[in-house]
């Protein structure tokens, strides 16, 4: 095919490309303004596998790529924010459960991500699994739900104020559980990835309901600031209404960028990537770029 064939737009395909082009070209163009404090999310939906890890560790990734630095807490058991970021979290590891149970400073079990520099992660390991049962019974009733913000805020505080991270994206489990609350505790900000299939909506005014609770009781100042639509088939009517229904009912919460289904998304992971450099001009890894710098411009 000859470069000219892809610029001319009689087919889809090469429709689609020349758009990615031109998008791509703008994202990268694009700046990012850097926050005057540091912005912590918590990205968290009950319903299992619309893709919070996803958006955590790719938002992450092309935030750290637009020169912010960025720090993803792992505080699901399954650990798959550590894989995607390539960082150790085998059993034994120190990492969200030792920081969380055994009071071992943050900065003694953050590491690194290797493909991507300013981003960092505090793995978690299969051992986060007990942490549930062992807040229950090793805390009392006021501490066990605000371990994390203590531990995170003593890290914080630890730093110089020029050092300290940008964005802090806090992955939670499947469940509305003592790990969920102790990140909504510790948020300033909710992300709530909605995917765009059938029963999306189910289960939203129950994860809304304990955010109000949490807002009321524990952390006056946390508020669900961002919905990101993913996995969104053009293909399909379905989507197209769900995203419809979120955005009339989120005007201003939903990001205007939207994430499509893509298999070289879902690939990144085993190769210990985020899709932002395992295929950086992918559909996926632009509009994960689009919405983290729309996340970045639009503030909290
Ligand atoms: P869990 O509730 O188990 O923690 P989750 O909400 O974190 O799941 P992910 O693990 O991010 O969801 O995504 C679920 C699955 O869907 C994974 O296999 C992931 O690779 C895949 N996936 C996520 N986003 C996309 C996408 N945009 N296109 C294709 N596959 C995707
Ligand atoms: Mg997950």
């Amino acid at each position: 095919m000859k470069h000219s064939d892809l610029n001319n737009s009689e087919t889809p395909l090469a429709q689609e490309l020349a758009d990615n082009t031109h998008r791509l070209k703008r994202a990268n163009a694009a700046k990012v303004s850097k926050p005057k404090n540091t912005r912590v999310f918590t990205v968290s939906n009950q319903k299992g596998g619309v893709g919070k890890t996803t958006t955590a560790v790719n938002l992450a990734a092309a935030l750290a790529t637009k020169g912010l630095s960025v720090l993803v807490i792992d505080l699901d058991p399954q650990g798959n924010a550590s894989t995607a970021l390539g960082v150790e979290h085998h059993s034994g590891v120190p990492g969200a459960y030792e920081v969380l149970i055994n009071k071992l400073p943050m900065a003694q079990a953050i590491q690194r991500c290797s493909t991507i520099k300013n981003l960092y992660c505090l793995p978690a390991s299969i051992d986060l699994a007990g942490a549930e049962t062992e807040l229950f019974t090793n805390f009392s009733d006021e501490e066990r739900r605000f371990r994390l913000r203590t531990t995170l805020w003593e890290f914080l505080e630890s730093l110089p104020e020029d050092r300290r991270p940008d964005y802090v994206f806090i992955d939670c489990p499947p469940s509305l559980g003592l790990l969920t609350i102790n990140a909504f505790v510790a948020a300033r900000e909710v992300l709530i990835p909605i995917q765009c299939e059938y029963y999306a909506l189910e289960g939203l005014s129950q994860l809304l309901k304990t955010v109000e609770m949490i807002k009321q009781q524990l952390n006056p100042k946390l508020v669900v600031s961002t919905i990101l639509l993913t996995m969104f088939d053009s293909r399909t009517r379905l989507a197209t209404q769900v995203a419809d229904e979120v955005r009339k009912h989120f005007a201003k919460e939903v990001l205007s960028a939207i994430i499509p289904r893509s298999v070289r998304v879902s690939e990144a992971p085993s190769y210990e990537q985020t899709i932002i450099t395992y295929d950086k001009s992918s559909s996926g890894a632009i509009a994960y770029l689009e919405a983290a710098i729309e996340l970045a411009n639009k503030g909290a």
